[in-house]
């Protein structure tokens, strides 16, 4: 048994095949490339009854992925996450079958850490000792902490309005930090000019091939998690696209392998209304999309103006019958407190754009109530403090519990309410 089944990098643009054993970024087109395996071989040597008894994380999939010898795997312990019953927030929107698979509990706190743990892995197999990035924050960190975990030098480059945690994740990596005073495009440019002058691996979105195969794993694990038996829809909070290019690429792969009994989901690209290049050139039945000026929204990890692999995710949504669908800001911090109030989890903004969403879908009747409706929720909500409004108040010791009714605060124990309510 081989530990993977990678056969060579295709370009879906132009068709152009290239050797996976040397470095590769992007197309001489300027395509990104997709990551080809042997699947005729591993159809006959491959079964799910093989996964059992191993290890309980993303390499549990190590044939469906790019890294050749077992010894180059960097890995902190990333996959598996868990796949919930949302029944309260489902109830609540109309979708009884609602479930979130929640990467918001995965190392580096966001589903990034799949695409670092095999992006920086296949790197190291393939020599690199230096790799650059522009980054929304989430990436950059995943990269900087598994590539210091690969003993790889890495620069970070990320807008100075990025969370600000992950400014911390990148800066205690002991990765080189840069921050912008601009967009992720300005400091994919200063990056591509660093690459350039120095040489170094290029880790931006889509430059490299691999971190479509971490994210990937993603569909594996819903698949695997459900049976085999895949959702009706899937939803995904779309930035760069990688999530969703590479859940499709995912279920595709485990089709042909003859795992996958039932229709492939419906993928659903989710933005933020204030960026939403994606959802505009879907309304407007275009292959590909235009850069979005001025974008802004809080669902950080979303504010893409213009992707690379657009193309890509455009044709993942027409394959499927899916959709792609804008949200207001307010919108989804509204849908991130009552998921919190219902089900008791902390999503990240992007998340909630993807609940928001569902339950857009499921009132436009996109959606039906009997489907079964998968969100992903890219990352903790752990991670952006400042989308919650705390109003406490502070007390002296000594003081009555106060407590919030709808006249204002009161305390327990005056205006004759009794004391053990609770
Ligand atoms: C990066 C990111 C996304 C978007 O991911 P893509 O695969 O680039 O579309 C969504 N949510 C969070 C939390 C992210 O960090
Ligand atoms: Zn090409």
């Amino acid at each position: 048994m081989r530990f993977s089944y990678i056969s060579h990098l295709h370009c879906p643009k132009c068709g152009k095949e290239y050797p996976a054993d040397r470095i590769q970024q992007l197309c001489e087109c300027g395509s990104p490339l997709l990551v080809d395996y042997d699947l005729k071989e591993l159809k006959k040597n491959w079964m799910p009854a093989d996964l059992a008894g191993r290890s309980n994380d993303l390499w549990r999939y190590h044939e469906l992925l790019p890294v050749m010898d077992e010894k180059n795997v960097v890995t902190l312990g990333e996959g598996m996450t868990p796949l919930l019953r949302m029944e309260r927030a489902g109830q609540d929107m109309g979708i009884p079958h609602l479930l979130m698979k929640d990467e918001g509990i995965i190392p580096t706190g966001s589903f990034k850490a799949r695409g670092a743990a095999v992006g920086v892995s296949k790197a190291k197999e393939l020599g690199v000792q230096e790799l650059a990035m522009p980054t929304n924050g989430n990436a950059g960190a995943a990269w900087a902490l598994y590539a210091a975990r690969a003993g790889i030098k890495a620069s970070i480059v990320m807008p100075v309005g990025a969370p600000l945690i992950t400014r911390n994740e990148v800066a205690v990596s002991g990765a080189n930090l840069n921050l912008v005073n601009g967009l992720i495009s300005d400091a994919g440019q200063m990056v591509g000019q660093a690459v350039k002058a120095h040489g170094l691996y290029d880790a931006s979105t889509l430059k490299e091939p691999y971190r479509i195969e971490g994210k990937k794993t993603m569909g594996i694990e819903i698949a695997e998690q459900m049976h085999w038996k895949v959702p009706d829809v899937i939803l995904y909070p779309t930035g760069g696209g990688v999530g969703l290019i590479g859940i499709h690429k995912a279920l595709k792969e485990l089709a042909e392998l003859g795992w996958i009994k039932n229709k492939l989901p419906r993928l659903v690209a989710v933005q933020a209304a204030g960026c939403a290049p994606i959802v505009k050139a879907w309304e407007e039945g275009r292959t590909d999309s235009q850069f979005w000026e001025q974008s802004e929204t809080v669902a950080f990890g979303i504010n893409v103006p213009k992707a690379l692999g657009d193309f890509l995710v455009l044709a993942a949504i027409a394959e499927t019958d899916g959709c792609a669908v804008a949200v207001e800001d307010g919108e989804l911090l509204q849908e991130q407190a009552l998921i919190a109030r219902l089900e008791g989890a902390f999503v990240c903004p992007e998340g909630a754009a993807a609940f928001a969403a569902a339950r857009r879908l499921k009132q436009s009747g996109w959606i039906q109530a009997e489907e079964t409706v998968l969100v992903l929720n890219t990352g903790s909500g752990i991670k952006y403090p400042e989308t919650v409004n705390v109003e406490a108040p502070v007390l002296q010791p000594g003081d009555l519990l106060q407590r919030r009714t709808e006249e204002g605060e009161v305390s327990w124990g005056r205006k004759g309410k009794s004391t053990n309510e609770m």
